[in-house]
């Protein structure tokens, strides 16, 4: 970690050395203490004025995992009187959450903040700062090429955000303040705090929860890290070992997202159902997440329950079981493949071969009807043969998957497949990845257009993102359904015979509600259809 002392150049900023002598303590408390905190000062009598308390922005590359991180990081800067932005133009603080699993997201995330330099010469008061995955990995070898960045913070250390961001919002307002013949001195790295250090129970600090108005569906971190070391992936490195939070603290989480109107959550965890193997006991022949699973499930007004992404290892008789006699467990398993070839299985350090995953799959589809089945799998990983490429092709056509996500292998730095022979030309693993999701797209076509006729429940998630004036939700199957707002509510409207009211003005009735729609017609990856309404 490396972080510098206040600016030389304060002289009796109002707060500011409070935030000094505080750094890397409290939360959300001191609000009240930054709201005080309007303008610095500097020897040089210029003075740097917030009318208001900083807005910042943040954007999350990657999956889930860090979509709820971002939460975290969100929560406890709105905690301390920040405010969200939805534009980095407005902001005083630009952050960005970042994924290293592929090189392609780590090149988004470079080229963004690449991008971003324009603004912070405009606007030099601004702070920027990398966290998660690429942070982590990286380190202190982004501020070298990326001179404008002030924050480099890891995947333990997300709930330090918000001590690091007030420090440098108020060193960097002084040094804007004196900028115009110090322009140099923006640059200066001794003012960068740079903290990626691992953090004994930093698990236990993804647990704040921002809600929107009638959020239906809520992500809940149940563990970080992952030991498997699957010779492709780079999440062992970037996220650490796996450390579990206890039962007791998850559901008490959950419970207080249902009393804020939450029917749906998903437990996240990089391996999540092998959660709680290395801290806690197996129970009545239960592993520590079907215990997981039994307690959540107990939580009064809680309506349906996922969790993503489990590991085929983790799916013992124990799980299955719970998968047949939970009700409140949605249908639908993410379940990564990877690849069909028993070698290339072999070669990436998957400790399952493609029968016993077939036969994985027939037992999942046994334990509860009509339930859906996703996957991963990757393309091109070093060595994939023809044959191996026919055998994942063949075996993704005999299971009928539900979705996949279809990847090019990315070589990872540090990752023992990056340093492997036989490495696949991009052309090759283009072909392979185009026709494989020829096939994909195949099965989930013929799967949403068998819905067509019947009537699903859907939880009403919001205004759909392509077109407001409808609602979306999804299926306990995780198949998209996007509707009109009620019919019953558009005949006591004024407006009917002008087109469909804006989602706001009745829509928002169902927001937050499971609703039974009748499915019309399926297009894409999508479902479409009218709500019934009693
Ligand atoms: S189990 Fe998943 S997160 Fe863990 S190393 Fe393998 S691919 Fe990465």
């Amino acid at each position: 970690m490396n972080y510098a002392t206040l600016c030389d150049f304060v002289n009796g900023a109002e707060g500011i050395s409070d935030i000094e002598g505080k750094a890397a303590s409290g939360s959300g408390e001191r609000a009240g203490k930054r709201a005080s905190i309007k303008f610095v000062s500097c020897l040089c009598q210029r003075v740097y004025c917030f009318a208001s308390m900083p807005k910042f922005f943040i954007k999350t590359y990657g999956c889930q995992m860090n979509e709820r991180d971002s939460e975290q990081v969100a929560h406890s800067l709105l905690a301390r009187g920040y405010e969200q932005v939805a534009h980095e133009s407005e902001a005083d603080v630009v952050l960005l959450n970042t994924c290293s699993v592929r090189d392609m997201a780590d090149q988004k995330a470079l080229g963004k903040m690449g991008m971003l330099g324009r603004l912070a010469k405009e606007r030099p008061h601004v702070v920027f700062g990398f966290l998660g995955c690429m942070a982590q990995a990286r380190s202190a070898s982004l501020l070298k090429d990326l001179p404008h960045v002030d924050l480099v913070v890891g995947t333990q250390k997300f709930h330090r955000v918000a001590d690091y961001v007030d420090q440098l919002v108020a060193k960097k307002a002084v040094r804007a303040a004196v900028a115009p013949y110090q322009k140099r001195a923006l640059d200066d790295l001794r003012f960068s705090i740079v903290d990626v250090a691992e953090e004994a129970g930093s698990q236990s600090t993804i647990r704040d929860q921002q809600l929107r108005p009638r959020q239906a569906t809520a992500f809940v971190s149940i563990m970080q890290g992952c030991n498997m070391h699957c010779t492709f992936c780079i999440v062992p490195q970037t996220r650490g070992a796996e450390r579990s939070r206890s039962i007791n603290e998850i559901v008490s989480e959950v419970r207080d997202l249902v009393s804020r109107g939450v029917k749906e959550v998903t437990l996240l965890g990089q391996i999540v159902n092998l959660y709680g193997r290395h801290e806690f006991p197996k129970i009545d022949n239960k592993s520590p997440f079907v215990q997981l699973l039994e307690a959540v499930h107990e939580v009064q007004g809680l309506e349906r329950l996922r969790f993503t992404s489990p590991h085929p290892i983790g799916f013992r008789d124990d799980l299955i079981d719970a998968i047949s006699r939970l009700p409140k467990l949605a249908e639908h398993v993410h379940l990564p493949l990877q690849s069909g070839s028993n070698k290339i299985l072999k070669a990436m350090h998957r400790a399952y071969t493609s029968e016993k995953y077939v036969d994985l799959v027939r037992r999942i589809r046994r334990a509860r009807h009509g339930i859906a089945i996703t996957t991963d799998i990757i393309v091109g990983f070093p060595g994939e043969t023809k044959g191996d490429y026919r055998q994942t092709r063949d075996l993704v056509e005999q299971i009928q998957f539900d979705n996949a996500f279809v990847f090019r292998y990315s070589p990872r730095g540090d990752t023992p497949a990056a340093g492997m022979p036989e490495q696949i030309d991009e052309h090759v693993k283009e072909q392979r990845n185009h026709d494989l999701l020829e096939v994909v797209n195949k099965s989930n076509r013929w799967i949403l257009e068998r819905l067509v006729g019947s009537q699903v429940e859907v939880l009403c998630e919001g205004p759909s993102k392509t077109n407001r004036a409808r609602l979306t939700g999804r299926t306990r199957t995780n198949k998209i359904v996007v509707f009109p707002p009620s019919p019953s509510r558009l005949r006591g409207n004024t407006s009917v015979g002008q087109g469909l009211p804006r989602t706001g003005e009745f829509g928002d009735e169902l927001v937050g509600d499971l609703v039974n729609v009748r499915i019309e017609r399926a297009n894409g990856f999508s479902l479409y259809g009218t709500p019934l309404l009693e």
